[in-house]
């Protein structure tokens, strides 16, 4: 896959889990390694009859050839989004959470998003006035400590938005969400915030957070300790990810993805996204080409970067096409940008990638006609 030749191969103990931290390959990662379990969980509901509408879909072709070539060419023109000064404060972070994540682990602070001042700086983003930090760090000549704190002490600097504008997008992504949520409870789907504070007992059920982390327990059938591992891994992992029926967003680290977006927007594209992979079935059919392959004593690469690389294409044209919907604009450019790297783009034939459009869009049409 692509974003693996830039992933660095350090084994540490923690290392799979390290390596994943802010990784270009996290989400398409969790959203497939993670999901295989998760249709083990899918049993009967009312979720299965709408599922089951958008089945077999990807052979209709509607589109024109001037609006597919003009909807491809945004996608394989746009301007890559991750600058350099991200990429690079990205991989100073990977740094750190390689060097220190373990200790932060074991000294049971959650903080699964700690940074120093100066990795933050470089993120766009600034310690916010009268934080204490979580913790010190040493240097490697054991002479000086630095400042920790976590991504939740520090806030954004980065083009300035009037608190007008901002809060009028963000009601209106609440709109979307509200529409995304009620359309996810169709489908069995839980949604879960995971904290990226410190490490939240799970025993207090007196926090939000705490709630919503032991409902997800029972939800698994597992333990708490074993939620605790589980907190940490999705964590560390991507944005947003399904298992189990859950899909799990990390707020915090979503704000790094999508420094120019609200809350509100960057969670309404990665609930679009994730309830795409759920209505055209995509585990299942994953679980499929799983099937196969290990049928034929082998795990074929390519088959499976391909069934995800569809996947992939048609959970992002979905949210595009929703975001679109709501006059969401400030994901477009994230999307462009998954598109790119993990859908179909890369192929000299469009044809399949075409499908995958058509049939997103009539998903995602489907689904907003059917609104009250
Ligand atoms: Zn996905």
């Amino acid at each position: 896959m692509d974003g693996e030749a830039g992933v660095k191969q350090d084994q540490t103990t923690l290392a799979p889990l390290v390596r994943a931290a802010e990784s270009n390959i996290a989400f398409a990662f969790a959203c497939f390694l993670i999901s295989l379990l998760y249709t083990m969980f899918m049993g009967a509901g009312r979720g299965k009859n709408r599922r089951a509408r958008f089945a077999n879909a990807r052979t209709l072709q509607t589109v024109s050839d001037h609006a597919f070539t003009e909807i491809t060419a945004a996608v394989v023109n746009s301007e890559p989004l991750y600058d350099t000064q991200y990429a690079q404060a990205t991989e100073e972070y990977r740094a750190f959470q390689r060097d220190h994540g373990t200790s932060f682990f074991l000294a049971d602070r959650m903080c699964n998003t700690p940074a120093t001042r100066t990795i933050w700086e470089k993120f766009g983003r600034e310690v916010k006035p009268g934080e204490q930090p979580i913790d010190r760090i040493l240097d490697r000549q054991l002479t000086a400590t630095t400042n920790v704190f976590d991504i939740s002490q520090t806030r954004s600097v980065r083009e300035p938005v009037s608190t007008v504008e901002w809060e009028a997008r963000e009601v209106n992504a609440q709109r979307c969400n509200d529409f995304l949520e009620e359309e996810l409870r169709g489908v069995n789907l839980i949604l879960v915030s995971i904290p990226s504070a410190e490490k939240i007992p799970l025993t207090s059920e007196d926090t939000r957070h705490g709630k919503d982390l032991q409902r997800f327990a029972r939800a698994v059938h597992t333990t708490f300790d074993e939620i605790n591992e589980l907190n940490f891994d999705f964590a560390l992992g991507g944005v947003g990810s399904s298992a189990n029926s859950i899909v799990a967003i990390n707020s915090d680290r979503v704000e790094l993805k999508y420094p120019d977006a609200t809350p509100g927007e960057a969670r309404a594209r990665i609930i679009a996204h994730e309830l795409a992979h759920a209505l055209m079935s995509h585990q299942q059919e994953f679980l499929k080409t799983y099937d196969r392959a290990d049928a034929r004593a082998g795990w074929p690469g390519d088959e499976r970067d391909h069934i995800s690389r569809i996947h992939e294409t048609e959970a992002e044209f979905f949210a595009q096409h929703i975001m679109k919907e709501f006059g969401i604009s400030a994901t477009e450019k994230y999307s462009r940008e998954h598109l790119r790297r993990y859908g179909l783009f890369n192929q000299e034939d469009l044809q399949e990638t075409r499908q995958c459009y058509e049939r997103s869009i009539r998903t995602a049409q489907d689904l907003l006609d059917s609104r009250h």
